[in-house]
């Protein structure tokens, strides 16, 4: 695994419309692999593959596991490990689709780390459910709400180019354009 450079606005790539995966191989698992070392490490919750340069509609969420609850049909099975509150739980999505959203929204927090620092509230539908292939290429559907629903729709937003402070008033998003490419003229000092 490897860790790779995430992209930060305005870089016109994050604009990009990502393409569809044919088909899910060792080199997708090991993009998939990349990705996850690379979100853990920024830290962050989810990670889309244009966030660092690749325009493949592929994205990876963990939102850990409670430590407490029961493993339930993970095959893991390993209830003595003890590090900190949640437990790793690495999700992956390719070519994910929503098929259904509730007519209910939720008003939520977001940041991005292409956004770096940043957040603001997004409205956005409370419940999803998503279609996608998995890490082994096998058809699944999830049903999704509370953080994993406001994660996959941001990430999601991702593969069509879009970021969160899309969603908010153009004074707003260009507010904070314009903090990103101060703090990012600083870094490039160095
Ligand atoms: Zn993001």
């Amino acid at each position: 695994m490897a860790l790779r450079p995430i992209l930060v606005a305005p870089d016109p790539r994050l604009k990009q419309v990502s393409e569809p995966v044919s088909e899910v191989t060792d080199e997708l698992r090991r993009l998939m692999d990349d990705m996850l070392e690379t979100m853990y490490a920024a830290p962050g919750i989810g990670l889309a593959a244009i966030q660092i340069g690749v325009a493949k509609r592929v994205i990876v969420i963990d939102l850990g596991k409670p430590k407490d609850e029961p493993d339930g049909d993970d095959e893991e099975g390993e209830a003595s490990s003890k590090k900190e509150k949640r437990d790793p739980d690495p999700m992956y999505f390719v070519n994910p689709e929503i098929v259904w959203a509730s007519d209910d929204l939720v008003l939520c927090e977001e940041g991005c780390l292409s956004v770096p620092d940043l957040y603001d509230e997004v409205e956005r539908p409370a419940r999803v459910k998503v279609r996608y292939l998995d890490y082994h290429g096998k058809r699944q559907e999830i049903d999704c709400e509370g953080m994993l629903a406001v994660c996959i729709q941001h990430e999601m937003d991702h593969l069509e180019g879009v970021l969160f402070i899309d969603h908010l008033s153009r004074l707003k998003r260009e507010m904070m354009l314009k903090k990103l490419q101060k703090s990012r003229k600083r870094e490039t000092v160095g």
